[in-house]
């Protein structure tokens, strides 16, 4: 029989578990070992083989085996042939691919990391105790404590439900919730849609409460019936990426075009065919940056790791890139901007004076907070010391209730609930039931301006007097009120209890602001980018708070959501950059804000913690959920998840998005500097008629070892000193913007000269050393080092807008080591006689070594030069 066909008892004895206790932790751990992991079957990861195979049949790598084979060819058939020539365009294209695959399971790894920190976590009962546990550990016969905004971790049929309302348009495609309901029992066939009595794995709780039994997990859900092999991450490819790799295919194509005009001219001017033939290929290779791609993964993956550190959880790669250019952040107040720990510090009981609650206490002021206990969800473990846990707001009151010595449990004992209509942050009031005795009293709470046309019984001009002062005091205002039955109230609805309140009283808690918040408010100031407060709080709180931490200077940058909801589109965006507080807002309004702020062009970073949030941190540009507060809903929708639920965490990581992005950019200039220069130096070489340059082999060996070592190492780069002191990056700036482009073309002609230079004084010029005559090979040899080597300490040019006087070489030790690496592996291969054969250089005399040191040099003198002539005005523009 179908689970949602049994009634609760027979659901109870079949997965054998104890309605009141939950599973026991080593029952779990039984069961766990023989069901499995609640989890869908994932699709096989690529095997290190298909990995190998893959990077084999990139094109690059199929013209070199072509190369390689052409190379055995003539080696084999005709007498001067070399059989080394082919062997090691094998081995570097075998050394190219294993660094690749190295270096991209790193950035893998690094990523698969971040999977494991974005893990669902769910509410069940085990032991007798409510305990957080990873969603795949869930078991049938566990029991899940269901709460607004939770993700279903697997199908479970419903023992108790209050109000609970479920979202199943995963499963069904009905995107209404559907109103749950634990006593509904029927005989019929039902589809799933309308099993009432039951809720499913990959749906979410949109309103309510409730537990259920877990009766089905991983690939036995419904879900997992229809999932056949989910894709666990599906592969994100970043914006940026995408326009990296057309940009790396039009450098291909560039290079293709030079190859051929290198072979037409050679051709022409009598060359051997198939050495030019060589030339060529290695030049249409050797010009594509092909290991552009694996450092932008690099650079994201380590700033994903990073953020990560800082408590910034990305679940959405391109996120990373967006944080970069986030122009304004909309940041919720409570638990963001704040402590989130609410203590009660004034309460006005109606009719009565305002009391101090923390110096003196009256019975009419613990009368409000009784009244107010009876009207919350916190739960009170008593360890050595006692700890709440639930809505800081209500935590607040029962606290002080408690310190009155007085407790919520006698109360409760008292005061029976027998029903509730739960808060959320749209109604911004709650409401129980309870009889007391033969009789019946409702309890509302909630914020005064919602409560206030309800109260029927009560001076409430004078209420909004207090309210007002309240407020002016950056208080949070609670206002209590109720309602007394004779009888049992017929309906638990809000149209029926919820009016002709009695006004009780009203209680003032403070939130203080985190101590982190006002400077990061300030650095964000300082980097282009507007804050803005969004709050359920009242108006006047709202500014007081605001005006504290340095969002808000003047009184009118503030409004309300009433009035925000008077307001027409087009007046919204006339206003919105001079509104910096928007308070009593709803989640629906937190959409309008974002889309008038992005119809402004601005990049929005925004906040959110509730179900009803989900919207707008999905319209937003980067969704930030709270990781502490907020719900699995508010999660899934997100970009970037908060760990610490902190404002300035975003802060920090919009500086992290900016070095990625700057570190992009110095990868770019890197290795296209050095790239574009191979293609001139072969082409115009030709043209002159001095022959090739350089082997094909020699070619291969700058890219792989000068470029790709210390390549790799540039996305580790830490952030410029400045970084946040500039504007934010345009979200469609080219990579190529303020100036990338000339930087890398006047190092590509400072490259293509020194090299045409050296390699020419080794073809043609005696003098330089009295001992070995100028040669083809000579210059060969001299023309390698320098563009080696300048390849090589290119890095350090690249790395910082500074002198590299400036920078310190352990801010980024593995940048030093690789470059000290390759530096060791070029001299070697030019000194030690085998190698030197291999790569097809000669012995050449200690003024040639002086030469191509000295002219490896030269692009550090003109880049220091470029840099001091330029950095006084940046200096001057970062002071002002
Ligand atoms: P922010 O939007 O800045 O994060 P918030 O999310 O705490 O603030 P809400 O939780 O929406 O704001 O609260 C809005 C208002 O609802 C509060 O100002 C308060 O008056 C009232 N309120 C908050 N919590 C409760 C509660 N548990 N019961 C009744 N009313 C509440």
């Amino acid at each position: 029989m179908e689970e949602y066909k049994k009634t609760i008892d027979v659901v109870e004895k079949e997965t054998q578990v104890d309605l009141s206790q939950g599973l026991s932790s080593t029952e779990a751990q039984k069961r766990l070992k023989e069901q499995g992991r609640n989890e869908f079957e994932q699709p096989p990861g690529q095997t290190m083989l298909s990995k190998i195979l893959h990077s084999l049949s990139d094109f690059t790598t199929i013209i070199l085996l072509v190369a390689a084979a052409i190379s055995f060819y003539t080696a084999f058939s005709t007498e001067h042939g070399d059989l080394f020539e082919g062997l090691l365009i094998i081995a570097i294209v075998i050394i190219n691919s294993v660094l690749a695959i190295v270096q991209e399971g790193n950035a893998e790894k690094a990523l698969a990391a971040l999977e494991d920190m974005n893990k669902q976590v769910t509410s069940v009962l085990r032991d007798g105790q409510v305990v957080e546990i990873d969603a795949e550990e869930i078991v049938v016969g566990d029991i899940l404590i269901l709460e607004n905004g939770s993700m279903i971790a697997a199908d479970a049929r419903l023992t108790q439900t209050s109000q609970l309302r479920v979202e199943e348009s995963a499963l069904t495609g009905e995107s209404e919730p559907v109103m749950k309901d634990a006593d509904f029992q029927t005989t019929e066939e039902e589809s799933l849609g309308d099993q009432l009595n039951m809720v499913f794995k990959g749906c979410t709780v949109v309103n309510g409460r409730g537990r259920a039994i877990v009766t089905a997990t991983g690939m036995q859900s419904e879900m997992g019936k229809v999932a056949t092999l989910l894709n666990g991450t599906s592969q994100t490819v970043t914006p940026l990426q995408r326009r990296l790799n057309q940009l790396g295919k039009r450098i291909s194509l560039i290079a293709l075009g030079a190859a051929a005009i290198v072979f037409l001219v050679g051709y022409l001017q009598g060359e051997p065919l198939l050495e030019l033939f060589m030339t060529a290929v290695s030049l249409a290779v050797a010009a594509v940056p092909e290991t552009l791609m694996v450092i932008v993964t690099l650079a994201l993956a380590f700033g994903v790791q990073k953020m990560a550190k800082k408590h910034a959880i990305i679940r959405r790669l391109p996120a990373v890139e967006t944080l970069g250019s986030a122009s304004v952040i909309c940041s919720d107040k409570t638990g963001t901007l704040t402590q989130n720990k609410m203590t009660v510090r004034r309460i006005w009981r109606h009719g009565d004076e305002v009391v101090d609650a923390e110096d003196a206490m009256t019975e009419e002021a613990i009368e409000v907070l009784k009244i107010a206990s009876l009207c919350t969800d916190v739960i009170i473990e008593k360890g050595e010391e006692k700890t709440y846990k639930g809505n800081p707001t209500e935590i607040a009151i029962v606290r002080s209730l408690e310190e009155s010595y007085h407790t919520k449990d006698e109360l409760d004992e008292t005061y029976v609930r027998i029903g509730e209509l739960p808060f959320d942050s749209e109604r911004k009031m709650m409401t129980t039931v309870h009889k007391h005795g033969k009789k019946y009293i409702s309890v509302t709470k909630g914020a005064f301006d919602v409560l206030m046309p309800r109260f029927r019984y009560g001076d409430v001009e004078q209420a909004t007097v207090v309210n007002d002062r309240f407020g002016k005091k950056a208080l949070r205002v609670i206002a209590v009120g109720f309602r007394t039955f004779d009888e049992e109230p017929t309906e638990m609805t809000s149209d029926y209890l919820e009016k002709d309140l009695q006004l009780l009283g009203l209680i003032g808690m403070i939130d203080p602001p985190r101590p982190e918040s006002k400077g990061a408010i300030a650095r964000a100031k300082r980097a282009g980018i507007k804050t803005v407060m969004i709050t359920g709080d009242h108006v006047v709180t709202a500014s007081a708070i605001a005006k504290e931490l340095g969002i808000l200077t003047k009184p009118q940058e503030a409004i309300s959501g009433a009035q925000l909801r008077e307001m027409t589109d087009q007046q919204l965006d006339n206003r919105v950059k001079n509104l910096s507080v928007y308070a009593r807002v709803t989640p629906e309004d937190k959409i309008r804000i974002v889309q008038a702020w992005q119809r402004t062009g601005a990049t929005v970073a925004m906040t959110g913690d509730g179900v009803n949030d989900a919207p707008a941190l999905k319209a937003s540009d980067v969704g930030c959920a709270m990781g502490i507060t907020g719900t699995d809903v508010a999660k899934g929708a997100a970009d970037m998840v908060l760990t610490d639920d902190n404002f300035a965490t975003i802060v920090d990581a919009i500086a992290q998005g900016r070095t990625v992005y700057q570190n992009i950019r110095k990868a770019v200039n890197f290795l296209l500097s050095c790239n574009i220069s191979e293609i001139f130096i072969v082409l115009l070489a030709m043209l002159f008629g001095w022959g090739a340059p350089f082997t094909a082999v020699q070619l291969l060996f700058v890219n792989v070892v000068a470029d790709g070592l210390p390549g790799f190492a540039l996305g580790k780069e830490p952030a410029e000193k400045g970084i946040m002191n500039e504007d934010p990056i345009p979200p469609n700036e080219s990579i190529f913007a303020r100036g990338l482009l000339q930087k890398i073309g006047i190092n590509a002609a400072i490259f293509t000269v020194v090299t045409l230079f050296g390699y020419y004084l080794g073809t043609f010029v005696d003098f330089i050393s009295p001992w070995v005559d100028a040669s083809h090979e000579v210059g060969q040899t001299v023309a390698f080092l320098i563009l080696a080597y300048s390849s090589i300490l290119h890095v350090f040019n690249v790395r910082s807008e500074r002198s590299i006087f400036n920078v310190r070489l352990s801010s980024n030790k593995s940048l030093f080591e690789m470059a000290i690496l390759a530096i060791v592996i070029t001299t070697v291969i030019a000194l030690v006689p085998f190698t030197q054969s291999l790569f097809s250089l000669v012995r050449i005399s200690f003024n040639h070594w002086l030469l191509a040191i000295f002219l490896s040099f030269v692009p550090i003198f003109v880049n220091e030069l470029i840099k001091f002539h330029r950095l006084p005005d940046e200096e001057e523009a970062e002071e002002a």
